[in-house]
């Protein structure tokens, strides 16, 4: 979804997003049924929770500075191809609520997208990506996250939730 703007090469040499700590627990991706049984199918251990009727892998203990990986990343990339979960189809763009109103705002550890003009990245969003967006949210509330305030916000709904 975002291949006008960023580069595929460029995240299959990072994958900084699929790479979790302690605290990113909440930034971990919501997975349909389908793509819970997909991971299933290639990794038969890995333990989901139910999530607003989605999913989302379950997270052992950590230590401070420790770091898990998404169960979908080979050494080889996201084996789910196209498959890909909404929200990482979207990443580093991120859809939370405000106030009772959705937003999209944008995640600083994607240096790629975060040092674009502001311009560039709102302008993406207008040219029919908000609207994507927003509709996918309104059958899949599950990826609206609640505001973290690190996040600048790009671009607000226009209609209150
Ligand atoms: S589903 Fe794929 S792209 Fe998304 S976090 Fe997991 S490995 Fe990364």
């Amino acid at each position: 979804m975002l291949k006008k703007i960023l580069n595929s090469g460029t995240c299959a040499e990072c994958r900084l997003c699929c790479v979790f700590d302690r605290y990113d627990v909440w930034e971990t991706p919501v997975f349909t049924e389908k793509i819970r049984d997909i991971i299933l199918d290639s990794k038969p251990g890995t333990e989901f929770v139910s999530k607003d009727g989605g999913y989302i892998f379950k997270v052992g203990n950590l230590s401070d500075d420790g770091l898990f990986s998404c169960p979908a990343l080979t050494e080889t990339g996201c084996m789910l191809g196209d498959e890909k979960p909404f929200d990482c189809r979207i990443w580093p763009y991120r859809i939370m609520e405000i106030n009772g109103r959705r937003a999209i705002t944008i995640a600083s550890i994607c240096e790629e997208l975060y040092n674009r003009p502001l311009s560039q990245l709102v302008e993406f969003l207008k040219d029919g990506l908000a609207d994507e967006i927003f509709s996918y949210a309104d059958s899949h509330p599950e990826i609206v996250k609640p505001y973290y305030d690190s996040y600048p916000v790009l671009l607000f709904e226009k209609k209150p939730l």
